[in-house]
């Protein structure tokens, strides 16, 4: 099997040169730089809090009908992993890059301290794959929604503590002080890398500068593996600031939120990046979000066991498969079936993957309309990561307003927040679709421009339904 050298080394200095501007936020990424000790012990602290909530809870009884979030800590668990961290982790990462990432992440800091003291093996061929972050983000959607991941510590810590253990053995087995696990196999790392497309903050690298500077500088490393020289997408930074003022270069700045999709070179939009867009948050992610409020889901779901216990067919009926196969808590009356599992199966790979081809084919279609190199199909596609940041957001904020909600909170504030926020991501999104596509006034490209627009307002559509019911 083929294979790289262990570690990308960017050559980069201790010292920050001189010439960095010194905007507030330029001195904001040096001072990340030169407190990594201080950003090491936060993150030890997120560790230590995290698997407090992920196991601690898993060990507790199911909580009583009275039982609130600020006096149970397997509803309080519950609420920080899935009302707090998540929902905001995503709106942080479209505001502020994957600070996350760099900053808090526990599966980051293990994985990397592992990876330290661990084997140091190369990276080989089928771990890069660029298909992972696909297929690790549907298999965790999927797979969280068949054992309830939201609702059962059990389940999280099966699922989240899953996926740390495999973080650490890969940083065990490959890579030298790096962060394969999360440049590669993380499961949020194609959603992140995404979100980060459109942050008004990134590290930005000034590559002309960094080749003016002639300064011998010694190795350090960048822990997801970039060449920051040549780094002109936030994707894969983790704004961990350990570059922050290298050659004079590099630097914490403000952009145009738009600014990083229209300028993407249409031979640097990736299929794998374009269809984890399209299938996996688009299509897959809102189906996952929506299954358990469809009436049409309950409708069929319904039918289907209707015809089964007519033609007497009572296997798919039985509700005997493990909890860590399907949800199994019979305390809590909630157990389901074999026919539930194949249900919610059909209905987020089904309808979410039709879902995601659907909105697809307009991309493609549109792309192969407006015939302008310029503009590919994959990076028309980028045009909507406005609305599936905004769709992730939504999504896993029902979760907070559901835990708010039997908190007994006047949430009447919460329709005009969604609204705002659907109109901002829709307008965002018809905004650099309308930049890619009308680059001149013709026929050509208003009929192109028509047609991406037709999946934009598709996508409205689910969530008018989802969130309104209209
Ligand atoms: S390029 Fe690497 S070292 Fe620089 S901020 Fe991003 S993740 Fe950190």
């Amino acid at each position: 099997m083929a294979s790289m050298p262990i570690i990308p080394i960017t050559l980069i200095r201790n010292t920050p040169a001189a010439a960095t501007p010194h905007t507030l936020l330029a001195r904001w990424g040096l001072a990340m730089r030169r407190h990594q000790r201080a950003i090491a012990a936060l993150q030890w602290v997120v560790v230590v809090f995290y698997f407090s909530l992920l196991i601690y809870p898993a060990l507790m009884p199911l909580p009583t009908e009275e039982a609130r979030i600020v006096d149970n800590l397997r509803l309080f668990a519950q609420f920080v992993f899935w009302g707090i961290w998540w929902p905001f982790v995503m709106l942080g990462t479209m505001l502020m890059g994957r600070v996350w990432c760099g900053v808090f992440c526990p599966e980051g800091a293990l994985t990397e301290l592992a990876s330290r003291h661990g084997l140091g093996r190369p990276i080989p061929r089928w771990l890069r794959w660029s298909g992972w972050p696909f297929v690790a983000f549907v298999c965790t959607t999927v797979y969280g929604q068949l054992i309830s991941v939201y609702e059962y510590p059990q389940a999280a810590l099966l699922v989240l503590g899953g996926s740390t253990v495999a973080a650490v053995l890969v940083g065990l087995v490959y890579g030298r002080g790096s962060r394969v696990w999360c440049r590669y196999l993380c499961p949020a790392n194609g959603v992140f890398g995404l979100l980060a497309k459109i942050a008004p903050l990134h590290f930005k690298v000034d590559e002309a500068r960094w080749q003016q500077d002639k300064r011998h500088g010694h190795a350090v490393n960048c822990a997801p593996l970039i060449n920051i020289r040549h780094m002109k997408s936030a994707s894969a930074c983790h704004a961990c600031g350990r570059c922050s003022g290298e050659h004079g270069a590099v630097a914490l700045s403000l952009r145009s939120p738009a600014s990083e999709i229209l300028a993407t070179d249409p031979r640097e939009a990736k299929t794998g990046e374009a269809m984890t867009l399209l299938l996996g948050v688009i299509g897959i992610a809102t189906a996952a979000f929506t299954w358990s409020s469809s009436a049409r889901f309950v409708q069929g779901k319904t039918a289907l066991a209707d015809w089964l216990m007519a033609h007497d067919a009572w296997a798919l009926l039985q509700d005997n498969a493990p909890w860590w196969l399907l949800t199994h808590y019979p305390n809590a009356h909630d157990v389901f079936t074999w026919l539930d599992g194949l249900c919610i199966l059909a209905f987020i790979l089904g309808g979410g993957g039709a879902l995601g081809l659907t909105v697809w084919a307009g991309i493609w279609l549109a792309a192969r309309v407006l015939r302008d190199q310029a503009v590919s199909w994959q990076k028309l596609a980028l045009s909507l990561v406005p609305m599936a940041g905004a769709g992730v957001f939504l999504g896993l904020s029902m979760l907070t307003i559901g835990h708010l909600k039997s908190e007994g909170l006047n949430l009447s504030w919460v329709p005009a927040l969604r609204a705002t926020l659907l109109t901002l991501a829709t307008g965002f999104s018809a905004y650099l679709m309308l930049r890619m596509c009308l680059t001149r006034i013709s026929q050509r490209t208003l009929a192109g421009l028509t047609l991406a627009l037709l999946p934009l307002g598709l996508i409205v559509r689910v969530w008018l339904w989802v969130l309104f019911a209209l």
